[in-house]
């Protein structure tokens, strides 16, 4: 055994994982957090949005982020880290991230992948998973989930990462 390694934790959608590319931004907002609540995400409480939302997640709608993966694959690669991801995907979509993985050939790379099988509200299961793996750095796309680890997390690093589609909003 070396040195300890650098553990760090991913998001994966907004991370990893890009967003359907014809589905606007306001509508996937909608789908997923509360109104007016903040922090907190609905649960699909009805089957025929469960059902939409596990079809949007086929793996063919949801391409990798591939600058952040070829980061990834560097981190790798340098033996000095450990790789986690940590997403709030609800159970239902257990099936389809599995797929996902399978799909784009990129397991290999994470030493565990952990989804938000208990449904737990997503900021409440990000603090307690990034505790238990002990992770040294956490890197998020939602900015409001990243306050609130800020305050309960004070030995992680926590990173922020833009969403993909604001890269575009200069070139109007
Ligand atoms: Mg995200």
């Amino acid at each position: 055994m070396g040195k300890e390694k650098i553990k760090i934790g991913f998001d994966l959608d907004g991370v990893i994982i890009g967003k359907p590319p014809f589905m606007p931004k306001y509508l996937m907002e909608k789908l997923v957090r509360k109104r007016g609540h903040g922090l907190a995400y609905r649960y699909p409480e009805s089957k025929i949005e469960r059902r939409i939302r596990w079809l949007s997640h086929l793996p063919l709608f949801r391409p990798p982020i591939k600058k952040n993966i070829k980061l990834i694959h560097e981190l790798y690669k340098s033996k000095n880290y450990e790789l986690y991801v940590v997403s709030s995907r609800y159970s239902f979509l257990e099936g389809r991230t599995k797929e996902w993985f399978k799909f784009y050939r990129l397991s290999g790379l994470f030493k565990e992948i952990h989804i938000n099988l208990k449904d737990e509200q997503p900021h409440i299961y990000k603090e307690k998973m990034i505790k238990k793996l002990k992770l040294n750095v956490f890197i998020d796309d939602d900015r409001l989930l990243l306050e609130y680890l800020k305050g309960k997390l004070l030995n992680v690093d926590l990173v922020f990462v833009e969403e993909q589609e604001k890269k575009f909003n200069n070139l109007k």
